[in-house]
């Protein structure tokens, strides 16, 4: 344990919630890598990296503004303080700017726009940044900001295999990046944007050795899940974001045309092709689902392999949800904690995972609690 967590008031776990419930203020807003400002997924961040974890914690959302949680100007080495109402908590330290972030294509196209550094050690693209579901105001998923990095020209609409594969290699090679997010926006096509995913897994693979997981809907045929696999995918993530029916279709009117029990049947169908725990789902708590709706799909998840990533919605700022309230640390709490001990207990691991945001973890406390509970403590 470092001296810093002895004079903390909760332990990591408990620590990394609230800050991603509450988020911090920061006095250098320039300090680590550049946040992620709109896109698909998580936004308004900032990795920030506490006993040896590294977390994505809100910077530019309206409850980061008021956080009771400030951190100061790092210092020459990156090292920076935390505090709460003034009383210092301990030392955290940023993730630098990759060097990969200096390149660009023959073309003249920085790679920072067709790929970006998550977490510490995680390359990031969104393979398409149009969506059938982001068309319309009344079939967008409301938490999601997929169209806004693009308007703002912060990344590209369509990145093709060559391009992946190129900035793949340049971030392993100059930044020791270990594994690699493909998300996608949903294509008009019944394969979801399986086709395109099984292209580009296939065009990094050819290029350097990087596991890699794909994010999609449930495509039409559950041959993709094959053929995703055989192209180079390790790791498949199908996110149900929301658990029950009604938050589903108040939340994402689009995405809940595909209800839960097709969800469930593309797991059955994708855990004999990728493994136990290689498919993952991620669940957004605090959109209107109840601890125990959480914990009852988690239970059915968990019995067939499925790994639930669940994690505290921040609202994204430009998104119809910038408001939303994010949840509750004591929510969140009550929710990781039990299923930490469901996922030991059925054998599913974050340190298992080969790829994706369930081994990245940066976005939740779980697999801090999941440390917790294996007596492994909070450093890695
Ligand atoms: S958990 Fe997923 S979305 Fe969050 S930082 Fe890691 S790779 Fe990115």
């Amino acid at each position: 344990m470092d001296p810093a967590s002895e004079l903390r008031p909760m332990p990591t776990e408990r620590l990394i919630n609230e800050l991603q419930s509450y988020g911090v203020r920061l006095v250098d807003p320039r300090a680590g890598a550049d946040s992620r400002r709109g896109g698909a997924g998580p936004s308004d961040h900032k990795a920030i990296t506490i006993d040896g974890m590294t977390v994505m914690v809100p910077v530019h959302t309206a409850p980061a503004f008021e956080s009771p949680y400030l951190v100061e100007k790092p210092d020459a080495y990156g090292r920076s303080r935390i505090s709460r109402d003034g009383l210092v908590l301990g030392e955290v330290s940023f993730p630098l700017q990759p060097k990969f972030y200096g390149l660009s294509t023959a073309e003249g196209v920085p790679y920072s726009k067709i790929a970006v550094l998550h977490g510490r050690d995680v390359l990031a693209t969104t393979v398409l940044q149009t969506c059938i579901r982001y068309q319309s105001r009344t079939k967008t998923c409301q938490f999601c900001a997929i169209g806004q990095s693009l308007a703002a020209g912060r990344t590209i609409a369509h990145k093709t295999p060559a391009q992946l594969a190129e900035v793949a290699k340049a971030a392993v090679e100059l930044d020791g990046v270990r594994h690699m997010v493909m998300t996608t926006g949903t294509p008009p096509g019944k394969d979801r944007g399986a086709k395109i995913l099984a292209e580009s897994a296939a065009a990094v693979k050819a290029a350097v050795d990087l596991p890699i997981q794909v994010q999609c809907e449930p495509p039409d045929d559950d041959a993709w899940f094959a053929r995703m696999a055989e192209a180079g995918a390790d790791a498949l993530g199908m996110h149900l974001e929301a658990v029950t029916e009604p938050v589903r279709a108040r939340i994402m009117p689009g995405k809940a045309q595909v209800s839960v029990a097709r969800y469930f049947e593309a797991f059955e169908a994708a855990v004999p092709v990728f493994g136990r725990g290689q498919v993952s789902t991620y669940i957004l708590a605090g959109l209107g689902d109840t601890r125990e709706e959480i914990l009852d799909v988690c239970d059915r998840l968990t019995r067939i392999g499925v790994y639930p990533f669940v994690v505290p919605f921040v609202p994204i700022s430009g998104t119809p949800l910038e408001s939303h309230p994010t949840p509750s640390p004591a929510f969140m709490n009550a929710i990781l904690g039990p299923l930490s001990g469901m996922m030991i207990a059925r054998g599913l691991k974050a340190i298992d995972v080969k790829a994706g945001c369930a081994k990245c973890g940066a976005c939740s406390a779980l697999s801090t609690y999941e440390r917790q509970a294996l007596g492994q403590g909070g450093c890695s």
